[in-house]
């Protein structure tokens, strides 16, 4: 997966007090330096992150991209971290959050919502479900961004946000802003193309169905929505950091043996635990943080446990959760990983 720029320019960004001035000039505000990941990303695992940059603005973010671009220096773009397992060394190039500086969420036609890449997806669910509309209720618990969660493709009840996109503002390596309608952004089970050619989603225009089209009533879909959330808050663990589900559901494997969660408890693994990762009791797709996990056992975990499922069904699952390397690469969160 690549969110970072291409790899031909390899230098780490040194954050000398020139380039933090002129960060600072093209995105007041949201210069952070020295970040510890291991107190801020959603796992609670990583070093610190050298430099963090939170654009207020797609103006910001355009600039950004293109002072990297014009300067040679990598960069990387991130959400709110809850796909993603950092380096125990943290992150030398310089990473572009885009958070609750950048969450606008507004309604631009009876069925159209406009939200920017930071906005909370519960948060769109919620507006959509007051807008009289139906379709987006199966984003209502996951703690992500609009932006990660189009770039995931991501959702529940084996839906992804692809089907309500119409279309996604971008921002290219070289800081363009463009269009891509749904139809290019080459969705599929978890995947998009923004995992692959370096764009970034800078907003989404949204689109889904009013209520009454749907035979549904405002209230119904309020009560769904009210239903899962007490469902996830029932199935997954609350108390531990965790990034979701590891590993993907394989529609052949979910018909053939049932889902990986299924898988992993039938071999045990429930409570396995290496350092302070653990298999959660609660729910055997999860490894959660007990306190000062390492992004090295969170690894061998998740490896030990791919392998073992492999080796008694046949089955490799493939890995949700993105491990990011100090020099801002992504890869799957399995062994044998960059430092
Ligand atoms: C408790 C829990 C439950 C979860 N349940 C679900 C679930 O039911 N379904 C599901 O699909 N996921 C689930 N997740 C995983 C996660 O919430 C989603 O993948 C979410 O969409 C990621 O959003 P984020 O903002 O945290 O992105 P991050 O984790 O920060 O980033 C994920 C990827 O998206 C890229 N990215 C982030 N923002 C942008 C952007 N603006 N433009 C381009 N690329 C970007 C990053 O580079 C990275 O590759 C869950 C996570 C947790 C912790």
């Amino acid at each position: 997966m690549r969110n970072e720029t291409p790899a031909s320019s390899t230098a780490p960004a040194l954050p000398t007090p020139g380039l933090i001035a002129e960060l600072e000039r093209i995105c007041p505000g949201g210069v952070v330096q020295g970040l510890p990941l291991a107190q801020v990303s959603r796992w609670r695992i990583g070093g610190p992150a050298d430099l963090v940059l939170r654009p207020g603005s797609l103006a910001e973010l355009a600039a950004l991209r293109a002072f990297f671009h014009r300067e040679g220096l990598p960069h990387l773009v991130i959400g709110a971290t809850t796909n993603l397992l950092f380096s125990d060394r943290g992150l030398r190039p310089a990473c572009i959050q885009i958070d609750r500086r950048m969450a606008g969420i507004e309604a631009v036609s009876p069925t159209g919502i406009a939200a920017e890449a930071g906005a909370w997806a519960p948060r769109v669910a919620r507006v959509a479900m007051q807008m009289g509309l139906t379709g987006a209720e199966h984003i209502c618990g996951i703690p992500g961004t609009i932006g990660g969660l189009v770039c995931m493709n991501g959702g529940s009840q084996r839906k992804g946000i692809g089907t309500a996109l119409v279309e996604a503002v971008t921002v290219d390596p070289t800081g363009e802003i463009g269009l891509r309608r749904a139809e290019d952004c080459g969705f599929a089970y978890r995947r998009s193309v923004f995992q692959e050619n370096g764009e970034v989603v800078a907003a989404a225009r949204l689109r889904f169905t009013p209520v009454a089209e749907a035979g549904r009533t405002r209230s119904e879909v309020r009560r769904e929505m009210l239903k899962i959330m007490a469902d996830r808050r029932g199935k997954f663990p609350q108390k531990e950091p965790n990034c979701g589900s590891v590993f993907k559901s394989n529609p052949a494997m979910y018909d053939d043996i049932g889902p990986p969660g299924a898988a992993i408890e039938r071999l045990g693994f429930k409570g396995r635990r290496i350092g302070g990762a653990l298999c959660s009791p609660h729910h055997a797709n999860f490894v959660v943080n007990t306190g000062g996990a390492t992004a090295r056992d969170t690894l061998a975990l998740i490896t030990e446990i791919r392998d073992a499922v492999l080796a008694a069904t046949g089955y490799t699952m493939e890995v949700e959760a993105r491990y990011v390397a100090q020099d801002g690469t992504f890869s799957e969160a399995l062994l044998p990983a960059a430092d």
